[in-house]
């Protein structure tokens, strides 16, 4: 029995719980006899098994349509702003958790993994972003290389507008990176809750023994609108390593954010049932606004198919590729099990603003446990950025072949390397890769004025992009705790097995959220203590 448990443990932990809800009825099939289901009960089960997953993905088509039927009726900018409404009440509910739930996951997770088996977890999703992003700028490189958006006969009419005022500064390279380095080590902890730095090139009024007085352009570290997230993100898990090395003395604060925690959680589920709608209407307000949507495809269509074709090989093959090739398991059980997340990162096209319901999907469809998701995905959804490294490269290649300027090998490498880097700088909201893109064009001296027409389309691109994003987080959190699993089942690498949490012989609590307590129910029936046991597999 014991063993029999550990299986159904490990199972609902490595991605199959989705297919098990799909496959076993009322989670008992295969264990005792029942006669056969009516197919019409059986697909009510399925149906209200996956209500939300249908209604997300049915908010994304309707969304599309409602948008098209209301182009027709030319709303006014303020009407266009009702409109919009219900959409932009999501982003302000998934805003609003995103700081709570960052903290908190982060300072409890570090708090509740061993140093070593933290460093070790830490190192190998480190090693999984750096090389799947690499991967994904390559396939950039590769589809703009093949599908040449760029030559146009005769311009094509391309370059119209680059006279855009919205292009973002471009700044040294060099600043760009120390910028990083600066937000990483946040100066203040509550400006870091809405500002970050970024530095502005200023005038400076120098005399010269030779030449009296000089002007120079001097970098200055200024504060911008923005989240600091990547600073919160390096203190909460400093704060966390540092509260388990308080021994006893630290126990309280760690149930605190534990607790803290948990209850952002359960908001989150709430906030989940409303997303259908929020996406619904923030897709259609998207539609209602554009200016002429058919002109920017006859234009750019090359650009955006290109991107759009770049973030499905890397998200239908090469992310799916990757974690079968580890796991052998299916990937994409695992992916259906994101669907919730996925139409949510296309909808509001912010990383950041799908963590919540990301950890949701991974935590409940794919089994993915806590500890992990919980500090691996805000990680992710802050310095993994597949997406937004496929369409840079894009981006790049295509500006070059716009202006006729040949690229070479060296050229090209540089592309790769500085695209990888600058998705990590990258901020998880709306356009944020093109601001960062900047740095791509510096690097190889590419010009910035052309940046115009990549914000034109990037509303489209950046959904399918942040969609990539969020996905590599996934199959991210999917590999650890694979291996996490294998490692504690053959006891083959000790600190792996020493991921605990603060109350590891308390019996598991559900959490008071609809989507969790079907998850425990189903799991206690297939097995008494399975759900007990998968936590085991993590420890
Ligand atoms: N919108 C993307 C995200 O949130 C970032 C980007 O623009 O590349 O992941």
């Amino acid at each position: 029995m014991a063993e029999k448990i550990t299986v159904e443990g490990g199972k609902a932990s490595n991605g199959d719980a989705h297919l098990d809800e799909l496959a076993l009825p009322n989670g008992v099939a295969g264990h005792k006899k029942s006669p056969p289901e009516p197919l019409a009960q059986r697909l009510k089960r399925i149906a209200r098994a996956n209500l939300l997953v249908i209604l997300t993905v049915s908010a994304v088509i309707v969304g599309v349509l409602i948008g098209l039927a209301v182009r027709n009726a030319a709303l006014t900018k303020t009407q266009q702003i009702y409109f919009g409404f219900p959409g932009e009440l999501l982003i302000r509910l998934l805003k609003m958790i995103i700081i709570p739930l960052v903290v908190c996951s982060l300072v409890s997770g570090a708090a509740s993994i061993d140093p070593k088996a933290l460093g070790k977890l830490g190192g190998w999703a480190m090693l999984f972003f750096l090389v799947t992003t690499l991967i994904s700028s390559a396939i950039g490189v590769i589809m703009a290389l093949i599908i040449r958006p760029g030559s146009v006969e005769g311009g094509g009419g391309l370059k119209m507008d680059s006279g855009e005022s919205n292009i973002p500064e471009s700044k040294e390279v060099v600043d760009s990176f120390l910028d990083l380095i600066r937000n990483i080590f946040p100066s203040n902890l509550v400006s870091a809750a809405f500002q970050s730095v970024s530095s502005t090139s200023d005038s400076v009024h120098l005399s010269d023994k030779r030449d009296g007085l000089v002007c120079v352009q001097v970098p200055f570290g200024t504060d911008v609108d923005g989240m600091n997230i990547l600073g919160l993100i390096v203190f909460a898990m400093a704060f966390g390593v540092a509260l388990r090395k308080l021994g006893d003395e630290g126990e309280i604060l760690i149930k605190f954010f534990g607790a803290f925690n948990e209850a952002t959680m359960v908001l989150v589920s709430w906030i989940m049932w409303y997303a259908p709608i929020g996406i619904m209407f923030l897709v259609a307000s998207k539609i209602v606004e554009m200016d002429d949507v058919g002109n920017l495809f006859a234009s750019l269509g090359k650009y955006i198919a290109c991107c759009v074709a770049g973030h499905l090989v890397h998200g239908l093959l090469i992310l799916p590729l990757i974690y079968f090739i580890f796991t052998r398991k299916n990937p994409y059980t695992f992916l259906t099990g994101l669907l919730t997340a996925l139409a949510t990162a296309f909808g509001t096209s912010s990383s950041s603003a799908t963590l919540p319901l990301m950890m949701k999907c991974v935590e409940e469809n794919n089994g993915v446990s806590k500890h992990i998701s919980r500090f691996i995905l805000p990680i992710g959804a802050t310095v993994n950025m597949d997406g937004a490294a496929c369409f840079q490269c894009v981006a790049a290649v295509f500006i070059a072949q716009l202006n006729e300027i040949p690229l070479n090998f060296v050229q090209i490498i540089t592309i790769l390397v500085t695209a990888t880097a600058s998705s990590v700088g990258a901020a998880g909201i709306p356009a944020g890769g093109v601001l960062t893109l900047a740095i791509i064009l510096e690097a190889v001296g590419l010009p910035t004025n052309d940046l115009s027409l990549i914000l034109a389309v990037d509303w489209i691109v950046d959904r399918t992009c942040t969609v990539i994003n969020v996905e590599g987080d996934a199959f991210g959190a999917g590999l650890l705790q694979y291996f996490v699993d294998r490692t504690s089942r053959g006891g083959e690498v000790a600190e792996l097995n020493e991921v605990r949490t603060e109350d590891d012989d308390a019996p598991v609590k559900p959490e008071h959220s609809p989507l969790i307590e079907k998850r425990d129910t189903e799991l206690q029936e297939i097995a008494p203590g399975a759900r007990s046991c998968e936590k085991e597999s993590v420890m």
